[in-house]
């Protein structure tokens, strides 16, 4: 017998490169070459696992053996199927389980034949068997280096399952993100025109109507259609952002600035909440100049901001940061707040995505602001992330690039 290491070192190799189209076709050939065999194939159980298939054979046979089915209950290679055991048979004609038909499709007799399961995690994926050895009878080395191809043929097979399974559901969620989307486009625009209806009848309401009571209920309904109406113009953003149809207009932009505005813009609300609020800026405000939409940035900053005196309990700290290094400037937003568990840090940033689900909740949002803010910084060319410790508090970091000297 040849030695089988350099061949059994070129299948290990083609095995492992990302063209696996023939590897089967390989492993065949070599379990025909390295035993001498006059015939070799890979056997895979058909969906209703009575009959095995050919999923590989030498290519002289390959055309005689398209759509040919091998009994599982009346075949040695059912027999490995079954039992998970390589075996060889030395005088074939006398064997009972051979399944003759196939003599007829190969144009030959089986005079002895080996046989080795293709074993996963414990379970027989199929058989690599070959027959008719050419100079004397199968040996335990023969077993052995079956066993070692069809170990190949096993791993190769997992793997293609797993690559069309993760295909299949690849597809699936690209499908259900088409969903999600058109169903946010569609669901903003069908809300606008109603609700503009809404908002001005009440408005014209509140014009006419003295009864104080009446005035009351009028208000509240002006008060929840603009709550409404600013949801509605989130979620079409929303949609403009991922369908890039949002324009960007750039402009220099004093982060210090745009920063100090947002949080100015919550004096009242942190004071209700007894909020300490710091702002330290850590660079020269030239410095901390970046390129951009304003308007975009702000939403950003304003949305981890928001979240910030949303997540923090009364008397609780909040503190924003302005520092540049090199190339960026850095805005961290760190409260001391409920904080967020390890495993939500990141799909805090998906659309839709809460913490605390709808139904326990204590706050309202949507779980749109951070992907909104997501989208934003990222436009940019910048990065936004989240550390914490859940109790004790979160911090929220926006790197922008810095605007060329
Ligand atoms: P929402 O509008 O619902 O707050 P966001 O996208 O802004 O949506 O935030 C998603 C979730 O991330 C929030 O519902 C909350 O669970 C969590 N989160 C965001 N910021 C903080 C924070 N500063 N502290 C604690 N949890 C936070």
């Amino acid at each position: 017998m040849r030695p089988p290491y350099p061949k059994l070192l070129e299948i290990a190799q083609r095995s492992a490169s990302a063209n696996s189209q023939d590897v089967l076709q390989t492993l065949v050939l070599a379990a025909a070459e390295l035993t001498g065999s006059q015939f070799a194939s890979i056997l895979l159980p058909d969906s209703e696992g009575g009959t095995l298939s050919f999923a590989a054979s030498l290519p002289a046979h390959s055309k005689a053996l398209e759509g040919v089915a091998v009994p599982v209950e009346s075949s040695i290679a059912g027999w490995v199927l079954r039992h998970g055991q390589a075996m060889f048979v030395h005088n074939a004609q006398e064997e009972a389980r051979i399944y003759r038909e196939i003599e007829q499709q190969l144009g030959m007799f089986t005079l002895n034949l080996a046989a080795a399961p293709l074993m996963f995690d414990g379970k027989t994926l199929g058989v690599l068997e070959t027959l008719n050895k050419l100079d004397g009878n199968y040996q335990h080395e023969d077993l052995q280096i079956l066993e070692v191809l069809a170990a190949y043929a096993a791993v190769h097979i997992h793997n293609q399952r797993l690559n069309t399974e993760n295909a299949h559901l690849h597809q699936q969620f690209e499908k259900l993100e088409r969903m999600k989307r058109d169903f946010i486009a569609i669901a903003s625009h069908e809300l606008r025109t109603p609700l503009g209806l809404v908002l001005g009848h009440a408005t014209f309401l509140r014009e006419i109507v003295e009864d104080p009571d009446a005035q009351q209920q009028v208000q509240a309904i002006i008060r929840s259609s603009l709550r409404l109406k600013e949801i509605v113009e989130v979620l079409s953003k929303m949609d403009n952002y991922q369908t890039g149809m949002a324009l960007i207009r750039n402009r220099a932009i004093a982060l210090d600035e745009l920063a100090n505005e947002i949080i100015q813009s919550y004096a009242e609300q942190t004071r209700r909440k007894n909020l300490s609020v710091a702002f330290d800026v850590q660079s020269q405000p030239v410095e901390l100049m970046v390129e951009g939409d304003p308007d975009k940035i702000a939403v950003a900053v304003n949305n981890v901001f928001q979240n910030a005196v949303t997540f923090t309990d009364e008397n609780g700290t909040i503190q924003v940061t302005l520092k540049k290094i090199p190339g960026y400037v850095r805005l961290t937003v760190q409260d001391s707040g409920i904080g967020i568990p390890e495993n939500d840090l990141e799909r805090i940033f998906e659309r839709f995505y809460q913490v605390e689900s709808h139904m326990t909740r204590r706050h309202g949002g949507m779980g749109l602001g951070l992907s909104v803010a997501k989208a934003m910084i990222e436009m940019h060319g910048g990065r936004i992330w989240a550390e914490s410790t859940p109790g004790e508090g979160s911090t929220f970091t926006i790197m922008l690039p810095a605007l060329a000297a």
